[in-house]
């Protein structure tokens, strides 16, 4: 097996090159600057070298694109048309390389169940209406819309819920007011919150690989979404540190501008496809993937 993953030196995906590095199968990270390989099994390719050979991406069987511009800063005009462009340029790209590969991979492009909107109540499975409100559900949308009109390949459309790894994404920020004693809800905390261990996601982007049947949107998150509260609750309870200390939504406004609405809305998203497919969590509920996160930070 080979894979080539576009935007691979990121958080989620320096995570899916080990799994793949443990598979035994070999890897192509696809960034912008040149890399010396640190593995006998990963090698690396810039978007510019692809450009003009594919050679680095022969016998490839999937390409999984995680590449955009971070999302984690501050949303002016000039950070919002970068977070949208750098996703429809990646995806053009790859929509490139599909056309000139003879052998077609299978597409994983990366989305988010921002797609969905905000909802406290509702519940959302990939067949759901969504509306297009806010700025995020409108980048997705057209990510999404750019990635599932490449021809002649199969593309699954991967909406990814909050990601949560030790070691990057947003679980480190999340609970580091906890460590110091210092966590709460945030805003009313009955906004749900969405979530996946990183290592169901490196999990089940292979097995939307290996399932051909599999395409189109699937949603990337447990079956059992928290509320922010239950989150913190469970959080705390786990550090074994007190939860009292609440954050207006004011506050989250002030210090985040637009993009606090990240902490202070959310979705409850199903995964329908996945649990279709019998696809099996190995951390289903948020005490279980705690157990494993919080394990060396008590
Ligand atoms: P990261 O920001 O950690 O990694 C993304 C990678 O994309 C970077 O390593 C970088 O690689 C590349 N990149 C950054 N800016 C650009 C740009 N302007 N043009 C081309 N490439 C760029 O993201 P994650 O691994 O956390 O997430 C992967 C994808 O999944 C992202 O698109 C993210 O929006 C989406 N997602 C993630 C969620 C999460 O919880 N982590 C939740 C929902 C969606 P390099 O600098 O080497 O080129």
């Amino acid at each position: 097996m080979k894979v080539a993953i576009a935007g691979g030196t990121g958080f989620i995906g320096r995570h899916l090159t080990q799994y793949y590095i443990q598979q035994k199968a070999s890897v192509v990270v696809v960034a912008r600057k040149k890399r010396k390989p640190d593995h006998p099994l990963v090698r690396y390719a810039t978007w510019e070298e692809l450009e003009t050979s594919l050679l680095p991406l022969e016998g490839v069987d999937a390409i999984v694109n995680l590449a955009g511009e971070t999302i984690n800063q501050r949303w002016t005009a000039e950070a919002k048309a970068r977070i949208l462009q750098s996703r429809l340029d990646s995806v053009a790209s790859v929509q490139s390389w599909i056309e000139r590969m003879e052998r077609k991979p299978v597409l994983i492009n990366a989305s988010g169940v921002a797609i969905y909107g905000t909802s406290d109540s509702e519940t959302f499975i990939e067949e759901s209406e969504w509306k297009k409100d806010d700025f995020l559900a409108s980048v997705v949308d057209q990510w999404e819309m750019a990635a599932e009109h490449i021809p002649d390949t199969r593309v699954v459309l991967l909406r990814l819920g909050v990601v949560l790894g030790k070691d990057g994404g947003a679980f480190p920020k999340m609970i580091a007011p906890f460590k110091f004693g210092l966590g709460g809800r945030i805003g009313t905390g009955r906004q749900p919150l969405s979530w996946i261990h990183i290592d169901d996601l490196c999990r089940l982007i292979d097995f939307c690989i290996e399932h051909e049947e599999i395409e189109g949107p699937v949603n990337a998150t447990t079956p059992m979404a928290v509320t922010n509260d239950a989150f913190g609750r469970a959080v705390a309870s786990k550090l074994k540190k007190p939860y009292l200390f609440p954050v207006p939504a004011f506050m989250m406004k002030m210090l985040f501008g637009e993009m606090s609405m990240l902490l202070l809305q959310g979705q409850k998203v199903f995964p329908s496809v996945a649990v279709k497919h019998n696809f099996h969590y190995l951390y289903p509920v948020i005490e279980m993937a705690l157990e494993d996160l919080l394990a060396d930070k008590k």
